[in-house]
């Protein structure tokens, strides 16, 4: 009669599932989440998924907007302008910063990037990991955001 001890059978279960993770499990993406995703922004506004989520609100004594923004890869902001400028501070993933003109930048963990008032330009993911991107907009009274056209698929791919 054949059996198999425990340890034997626990060790070649162990051995199948690793060559199982090798063989197919691509890297996980996951971000590290700091806050709630959030409510997801209007198609309007963003190529693909995007999540958004107010920490300060905009009020009288502060006059500066917080918030996070979570963008699935490949997802993006339109184009915009914001009348008083915006900085933004990356807290995991990797993605783009593009100021009309001039070449995309990318924007990684720790990054703190300023957008200066009136510049148009747009935001989001990479096309393959996605971005958690904090917003500050200070000096509210002068405006917070002006909308524009979607970001097209070349623009967005475009080095
Ligand atoms: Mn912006």
């Amino acid at each position: 009669m054949r059996f198999v001890t425990l340890p034997l059978l626990l060790s070649s279960m162990m051995l199948f599932s690793c060559q199982q993770q090798e063989a197919g499990q691509a890297p996980s993406t996951e971000l590290q989440a700091i806050f709630p995703k959030g409510q997801q922004g209007p198609a309007e506004l963003f190529t693909g998924t995007a999540y958004n989520y107010g920490l300060v609100p905009n009020d009288s004594v502060y006059t500066t907007l917080v918030g996070n923004v979570y963008f699935e890869p490949g997802a993006r902001s339109n184009w915009h302008t914001h009348p008083a400028g915006q900085i933004l501070i990356i807290t995991d993933g990797v993605g783009y910063h593009q100021i009309e003109g001039q070449p995309k930048e990318i924007m990684r963990k720790g990054d703190v990037v300023k957008c200066p008032p009136n510049v148009k330009h747009w935001h989001g993911a990479s096309a393959d990991t996605g971005l958690q991107q904090m917003y500050i907009v200070p000096n509210t009274e002068k405006g917070i955001v002006e909308w524009m056209e979607p970001v097209s698929d070349e623009v967005y791919l475009q080095d």
